[in-house]
This record gives structure tokens, C-alpha cells and sequence, in this order.
């Protein structure tokens, strides 16, 4: 592992941790995401390792070196961590070229605005290098931000909400730029974000915080479709969540129908189903027990979200636009995947 961080806690205010003994760890070359609603401590998490804060209690170590734990600190500037603030923090009174030259006094003067250059071009910003960061857009400020990161050669990258400040177009662009440029550049790096899409998309690999905890860790597909917990399931996205006893058995009865289970459950549960792994059906015959009504229908072009209650249950189903109903017809719910046992059930 690259980084590691073992028990990590942090309080601000005595015996009220906003960090509470959490564990993870980063490999060489990867993007990491932590992912949260606001105020989960993700940010205090990354200024944690950026060594911004000093931690209650744990241990910090990247590339075997420890950088903190109880009683030892390292300075940040003395880290090897690059940091792209929300807010790009440029100098307003330097150019692009000399924001990003800034960080590298380690080189001879002549090196520092060749190398510099250099940089600004890897992040398409080669002929903006004389512009005041006021002449910049967000966008553009954002990839000076990250060349001045990036020019040190740290060994990780820290991004603290750095694509909030942009429209959602430029957005979805320079999150896709971003993540190029850092693969490119075979950098590790560690993405804060309280956005799941924006999590989803641009990380290898996402922890999912709630309350200062971790509660899962995985590639976007496993938290998407592998939720662990309740909490997981339904910040990921849309989803429909059943409840019903289960007697060691990796199938459960539930109004729309017997439903299978991604593994053997005892005992009262509840489980997960995306609303793509739904589908919905002409009732055969007349309508019984398991039989729902179109309450609601979101025609998205490639996709249509149908909003069905059945015994006073709302349920979710994404089907593709070949699959046409209408408000008010009758309908059957039909599972496509087994449904995922939640942990905390
Ligand atoms: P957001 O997405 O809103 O930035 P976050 O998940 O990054 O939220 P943090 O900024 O880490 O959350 O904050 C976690 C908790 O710690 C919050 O309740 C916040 O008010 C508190 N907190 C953060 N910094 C301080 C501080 N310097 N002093 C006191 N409390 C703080």
C-alpha cells in the first residue's frame, strides 16, 4: 500500500469524534474517493493526512514513512502530498506559469518555468500560462490548480471538492480530464466528494462515509451493487428495499412475489434492489394480489423511471423506453437479479 491509515480518530470537541477509528489504504496509481453526506468528516479525513490537523489517535504512513500518530507529526510541506483546494486557492498576483513554478524551489530558477510550462501543457494549459488566475475561467483555474499540484511529483494528490465550483457541463469535462491527466501521469490520488455520480465515475475505488465511520469500502460497482448497508444502498442512488423473514433460505416472499437473495439469510432482513433490476410486465389475467398501478413515469430518452404501488408499497423500476406504460395501467413487478442482504439489517 501506498498510503495506509490504521484506527484513525479526530475530535474537535471532547468525546465527539468527527473521525471515529477509521481504516483504509491507497495503492500505488489509484484513485480513491471518499464519499459522504456533508459534515461526515471527509474533509477532516483528508486534512488529516495531509497533516493540516493532528489526529486523537491512529497512525498515518505513506510509502512505509509515518507522517502522524500520537506524539509525531510531520509537517505537511514536508509530506509529499500535492493539494487541490475547492476554491483553486491560486495566487491572484502570480500568472499561471509562476503559480505552478511557485512549488518547485527545489529546481535551479532557469528548470523552474521550463518545467513549469511543461506541466501547464500535460494539463492543456500551455497558452494560458501568462494569464492572471481573474482571466481564467473556473475550468481553467481548476487545471492551473492541478498542474501546480501535480508539478512537485508528490506521490499522492489530495482533491477536496475541487469540481463543485463548475457548471455541470464543464463539470462532467474536467472531471473526465482530470482523471486523464492523473492516470497519465501514474499519479495516486484521493478525491473528496459528497457527489455519488461524481465518486461513481471518476474513482477506482470508494469508501463511503456516514458519522465519521466508514461503512464500506469497494470499486463503484460493489458499493452500487453490493451495498453492505442500508445507509450505502440508498446514498449510491435510488433503490427499493425489501423486509421479510428469512429461515436459512436464499429466497424471501414479499408483495410483488418470491424474491431470490445473493446469499443464505436468517431471521428478519432487509435487502436491496436497484430499480434497473426490476422490470414490469402486463398482469395475466385479471388482476390479483400482486398486481400494482403506474403512479408515476419519468421519460429520460434512453430510459423511462416508473413509480409503482402495490399494497400500499412505492416501488422503483428503470426499465429501457422499449418497455411502455402509462399512468394507471396495471402492472407486475418482475426481479431480474437477486436482491442484496443488507449487513445492518
Ligand atoms: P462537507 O461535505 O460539508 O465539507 P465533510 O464531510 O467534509 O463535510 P468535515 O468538514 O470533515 O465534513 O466536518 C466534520 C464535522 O467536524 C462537522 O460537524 C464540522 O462542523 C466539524 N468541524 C470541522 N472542522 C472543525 C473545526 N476546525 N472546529 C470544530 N469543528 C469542526
Amino acid at each position: 500500500m501506498l498510503l495506509e491509515v490504521k484506527n484513525l480518530s479526530k475530535e474537535f470537541e471532547k468525546d465527539k469524534p468527527v473521525v471515529n477509528n477509521i481504516s483504509f489504504g491507497i495503492k500505488e496509481e489509484e484513485i480513491f474517493a471518499l464519499l459522504g453526506p456533508s459534515g461526515c468528516g471527509k474533509t477532516t479525513t483528508l486534512r488529516l493526512i495531509a497533516g493540516f490537523e493532528h489526529l486523537l489517535e491512529g497512525e498515518i504512513s505513506l510509502n512505509g514513512k509515518i507522517l502522524s500518530r500520537t506524539g509525531h507529526h510531520v509537517a505537511p510541506q514536508k509530506r509529499g502530498i500535492g493539494f487541490v483546494f475547492q476554491d483553486y486557492a491560486l495566487f491572484p498576483h502570480m500568472n499561471a506559469l509562476e503559480n505552478v513554478a511557485f512549488g518547485l524551489g527545489h529546481l535551479p530558477k532557469h528548470k523552474r518555468e521550463v518545467f513549469a510550462e511543461e506541466v501547464l501543457c500535460r494539463t492543456g494549459m500551455g497558452d494560458f500560462k501568462d494569464r492572471s488566475p481573474a482571466a481564467l475561467s473556473g475550468g481553467q483555474q481548476q487545471r492551473v490548480a492541478l498542474a501546480r499540484a501535480i508539478a512537485p511529483k508528490p506521490q499522492l494528490v489530495m482533491l477536496d471538492e475541487p469540481f463543485s465550483n463548475l457548471d455541470a457541463m464543464l463539470r462532467d469535462s474536467t472531471r473526465k480530464e482530470v482523471r486523464g491527466i492523473l492516470k497519465k501521469a501514474g499519479m495516486s490520488a484521493i478525491l473528496v466528494t459528497h457527489d455519488q455520480e461524481e465518486a461513481l465515475s471518476f474513482a477506482d475505488r470508494i469508501a463511503v462515509m456516514n458519522d465519521g465511520k466508514i461503512e464500506q469500502i469497494g470499486t463503484p460497482e460493489e458499493v452500487y451493487y453490493k451495498p453492505k448497508t442500508r445507509f450505502v444502498a440508498q446514498f449510491l442512488g435510488r433503490t427499493n428495499l425489501f423486509e421479510a423473514d428469512a429461515v436459512g433460505v436464499n429466497e424471501i416472499q414479499t408483495n410483488i412475489g418470491p424474491i431470490k437473495l445473493d446469499c443464505q439469510a436468517c431471521g428478519r432482513i432487509v435487502c436491496s434492489m436497484r430499480p434497473e433490476h426490476l422490470t414490469l410486465e402486463k398482469p395475466n389475467g385479471t388482476a390479483s394480489e400482486k398486481t400494482g398501478l403506474i403512479v408515476g413515469r419519468e421519460f429520460k430518452g434512453h430510459d423511462i423511471t416508473y413509480h409503482v404501488l402495490l399494497r400500499g408499497e412505492h416501488y422503483i423500476v428503470h426499465t429501457d423506453n422499449r418497455i411502455l406504460f402509462k399512468p394507471d395501467d396495471q402492472v407486475v413487478l418482475k426481479p431480474l437479479e437477486p436482491a442484496v442482504v443488507l449487513r445492518d439489517s
